[in-house]
């Protein structure tokens, strides 16, 4: 587990959503694989989100982590319940998460609420992950678009909210990607490699 290191801090709060039934997947893969709720990240990945502290108190709000290093036995465990191609990697190399160096965010209110956005952190309904239990993935996957950063068909406050998130994010170390508002890879993130967990 060298340079994993595990996140603590009252700013952020912990919620790995595949560590519980109610994601995309639903189940609790991270429990079945024996890692359950355990937020760990690359320790450069912890330093940017340490930095952004006195933003976050400025703003009066905290951040939601959803997902940050996944290890890459809970990948190929979700790449086989979720086969959408595009959703998850089918290969945990090509995986951030797998690296340590993505993390999947929101913005929170002080009693951790979240903020309005275009969709749930993974696009997350339960309709949508009872269909894709089934395998149907065609609904879920016109959804998708509503994940992207150039959906703008959403309420004013949703866009702006997806919107400062980037902005906080992009000016603390971190890249956006186009199809998912709530993921954010390290920046120089091709020079880390995969993290096995042991
Ligand atoms: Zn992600």
């Amino acid at each position: 587990m060298k340079n994993l290191i595990k996140f603590n801090d009252p700013h952020f709060i912990v919620d790995l959503m595949y560590a519980r039934s109610n994601n995309m997947l639903s189940r609790p893969v991270y429990s079945e694989v024996g890692f359950g709720n355990q937020l760990y990240m690359h320790k450069d990945v912890a330093e940017k989100l340490l930095s952004l502290i006195p933003e976050l108190e400025q703003m009066g709000c905290k951040m939601r982590i959803c997902d940050a290093y996944r290890p890459p036995v809970a990948h190929m465990r979700c790449v086989e319940v979720v086969p959408i191609k595009g959703f998850f990697r089918p290969e945990y190399q090509t995986s951030n998460h797998c690296h340590g160096t993505a993390v999947d965010v929101c913005l929170t209110d002080l009693d951790g609420n979240n903020l309005a956005y275009p969709t749930e952190v993974d696009a997350y309904t339960p309709e949508f992950a009872a269909q894709v239990a089934e395998g149907k993935f065609e609904e879920f996957q016109a959804h998708l678009k509503k994940a992207r950063h150039d959906y703008f068909d959403a309420s004013p406050e949703a866009i702006q909210n997806r919107e400062e998130l980037k902005c906080l994010m992009e000016t603390h170390g971190f890249e956006s990607i186009p199809h998912e508002w709530w993921h954010y890879n390290l920046i120089g993130w091709q020079h880390y490699p995969v993290i096995e967990w042991e």
